[in-house]
């Protein structure tokens, strides 16, 4: 979870100073999500929308010795926008996906994208009236997240591997071969002429101290392994083909400060800065 998102639910939990004179005049007034994507950080709206939503999506997080459900991952939808929201609670008993609701009040949240949030007040209301469901796009995009950490705590089990230049599946059992067959598309081609791909998993740990295990690929590996030779100076530059698993992971163990930006469902990272 994020430091934004703890601060939330710490808020939410322990604040518990509600505007009540604000929620009766916005009762009678939801805002379109996209007029509430204008709305600043921290502020109460009331929604209408189409919930989509994935119980298996459904975390249990410990603040303070409490157990609580959080659905960082739903999405809610109108016929003028989308926008993340994170369900907290006994509320994801209730909600269904693919169901139309008005949420009253929501807690917008101002993060690198903006999103939504139930509060422990939010009371719900199941409407008859039809949203649009979200584009594919935007599910991809509420999809990633960023962390910022200060260091790899861990990294591990390097693998590389070479891919066709066809259809980029993976080619197997060819470590002797000077000329190889793709499983999948069944193009014959040099292995010399073959793209060569690599992973490794690394665990980082945010300001939370929350951990995250995730997967970094040649192009992100690629970028850290160049950020590591520029920090290197005069020592010899390492490459990711040529270099063995414990250079390369003592090169990815001493990098400063990362930004990383990954896929909450498969914990891949899509890029990671240094700044
Ligand atoms: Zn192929």
């Amino acid at each position: 979870m994020d430091a934004e998102a703890l601060d939330l639910v710490v808020a939410d939990l322990v604040v518990v100073e509600i505007d009540f004179e604000y929620l009766e005049r916005a009762e009678d007034l939801p805002m379109t999500i996209a007029e509430i994507q204008k709305v600043e950080g921290g502020q109460l709206v009331i929604a209408e929308g189409r919930l989509t939503c994935s119980s298996d999506q459904i975390k249990e997080i410990v603040i303070n010795g409490n157990s609580i459900a959080c659905n960082e991952s739903a999405i809610l939808t109108d016929q003028t926008a989308s926008i993340p929201l994170t369900i907290w609670g006994e509320l994801n008993k209730t909600l269904t996906s693919e169901t139309s609701y008005k949420l009253a009040p929501l807690r917008v949240k101002s993060y690198h994208i903006k999103r939504v949030s139930t509060t422990p007040y939010t009371r719900v209301l199941k409407l008859e009236k039809e949203f649009p469901a979200p584009e594919e796009e935007f599910t991809a995009a509420a999809d990633i997240t960023e962390i910022r950490v200060p260091s790899v705590n861990f990294a591990e089990y390097l693998k590389r591997w070479f891919s066709c230049g066809r259809c980029s599946k993976a080619l197997t059992d060819i470590a002797t071969l000077e000329v190889v067959t793709c499983d999948r598309c069944k193009a014959s081609q040099r292995i010399a002429k073959c793209a060569q791909e690599c992973n490794l998993r690394i665990t980082v740990q945010d300001e939370d101290n929350t951990r995250y295990v995730l997967t970094a690929f040649r192009e992100v590996l690629n970028a850290m392994v160049a950020k590591s030779n520029e920090l290197k100076q005069e020592e010899e530059a390492i490459s990711l083909e040529n270099t063995s698993p414990e250079e390369t992971y003592k090169a990815i163990l001493l990098l400063p400060e990362l930004t990383l930006k990954f896929r909450k469902s498969t914990a891949v990272i899509t890029e990671v800065r240094f700044d």
